[in-house]
């Protein structure tokens, strides 16, 4: 039997249980995303086959004439999406992208100035405990008091530390970045301003959140999330935010790429990239994209009625952080109360939480992957309204039963493969 099921039912049985997982629990998880069938088809493809290395048309590998074609697909719709004017689809994923950047731009102790990881920031971004916040001097901003990014004291922490590089960009934020000033506050004191837009890539794509790329002298984003392809990382770049300098600074970011960090390219994953870009073009992923932000204010809404605290107010995009600061729930048990109701969701630390960062006292929120499935407004609604039921009570077995039906029922109006 050429089937997996066939020859190894142990992990046919694991996969089965994750496609259903996928149909009957509800995804809030604001970094996952469903992909089109036709993205899983390029990925399971023959190109998985193929070695590659080095970029179109200067491979160190014959036969690459086909992996060519599909590869520079990639790369023009990926610079029509971004009005890019430097695009490599190479990186195997959000994190290789930014150690790219940094790789190409840095040497070893320069001082590097990101968003904290308990503020929101990605752990590429400086923490202590990933190869930023090891081969550089990491330095943190955060958010402030009412939870919107402190541009004084970004201007401030960078006046005084001198950064080569300012990292724009986050993981748990959901206001509106002010990509202009954080490139001011980087002209200032000349360091190189590059933005990892991996969480709102998608709306940026659509036009529903400001594009950091007439900004930035370099963009990283992963190809997943919001941008709803294959699993990797991309870098763009455009001649209006990197200046003078764009010639030298694509050369860097090409050879760190490969020969740098990676070997052959995923030309597989590249294939679903080159789908997901054209998909992307498309009118109706503009559409998608309103509705995800609109999905996650009917959720914040509801929330913030039911008495819990969004962190910065609410949200602006597609994701939201709930504060239970305070409360007798933490977000590890909100997270395991309302995975027993099949509402899938991650706890996250929030701005000067007090319990450790495998507790938390916060839930990160996001509606990329409900959308996908076509929930509007009315469904975002009540499935706010079960999800703070089960915040309320959440070691009420009877109340996380009824939620977990209601969840069940609203999953089978949704399909997501069918
Ligand atoms: N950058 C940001 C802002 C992210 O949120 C993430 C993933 O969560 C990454 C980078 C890392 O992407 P990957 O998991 O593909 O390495």
């Amino acid at each position: 039997d050429a089937r997996i099921e066939g020859y190894d039912p142990e992990l046919a049985a694991a996969i089965a249980g994750e496609v259903r997982r996928q149909e009957d629990h509800v995804e809030l998880i604001a970094s996952e995303n469903y992909c089109s069938p036709m993205v899983m088809e390029a990925q399971g493809s023959q190109l998985t086959n193929k070695y590659a290395e080095g970029y179109p048309g200067k491979r160190y590998y014959g036969g690459c004439e086909f992996v060519d074609v599909a590869e520079q697909l990639a790369i023009d719709r990926l610079k029509k999406l971004f009005d890019a004017d430097y695009a490599n689809v190479q990186p195997h994923s959000g994190s290789q992208a930014n150690q790219a950047v940094y790789l190409a731009l840095l040497q070893p102790g320069d001082t590097i100035l990101g968003m904290s990881l308990a503020h929101g920031g990605h752990l590429t971004h400086g923490a202590k405990v990933n190869a930023s916040g090891k081969l550089f001097n990491a330095i943190q901003y955060g958010v402030d008091d009412n939870g919107m990014i402190d541009y004084d004291e970004v201007e401030r922490l960078a006046i005084e530390h001198k950064p080569k590089m300012l990292v724009g960009g986050f993981s748990a934020y959901s206001q509106v970045v002010d990509w202009a000033r954080m490139r001011a506050i980087a002209d200032k004191v000349g360091a190189i301003f590059f933005v990892d837009m991996a969480h709102v890539a998608g709306l940026i794509a659509a036009g529903v959140y400001p594009s950091p790329l007439p900004h930035a002298h370099v963009v990283t984003s992963t190809t997943h999330k919001t941008l709803r392809g294959p699993r990797g990382g991309i870098i763009v770049a455009s001649e209006k935010g990197a200046g003078e300098g764009f010639e030298e600074l694509t050369k860097k970011l090409q050879s760190i790429v490969f020969p740098g960090i990676q070997g052959g390219p995923l030309m597989h994953v590249i294939a679903g990239k080159a789908v997901a870009f054209k998909e992307a073009l498309e009118p109706e992923f503009k559409a998608y994209q309103e509705q995800v932000v609109k999905n996650a204010k009917a959720m914040a809404e509801v929330i913030i009625a039911r008495g819990y605290k969004i962190v910065s107010g609410g949200t602006e995009n597609h994701l939201m952080l709930v504060d239970m600061i305070g409360k007798d729930v933490s977000g590890k048990d909100a997270e395991e109360a309302l995975g027993r109701a099949h509402i899938t969701v991650n706890k996250n630390s929030v701005p000067n939480d007090p319990r450790k960062p495998f507790v938390t006292s916060g839930l990160r929120l996001g509606t990329p992957a409900v959308t996908t499935r076509g929930y509007k407004e009315p469904d975002c609604v009540a499935l706010a309204h079960w999800i703070c039921d089960v915040l309320d009570n959440p070691k009420d077995e009877n109340v996380i039963a009824g939620v977990r039906e209601n969840v069940e029922q609203q999953c089978k109006q949704f399909p997501v493969y069918g």
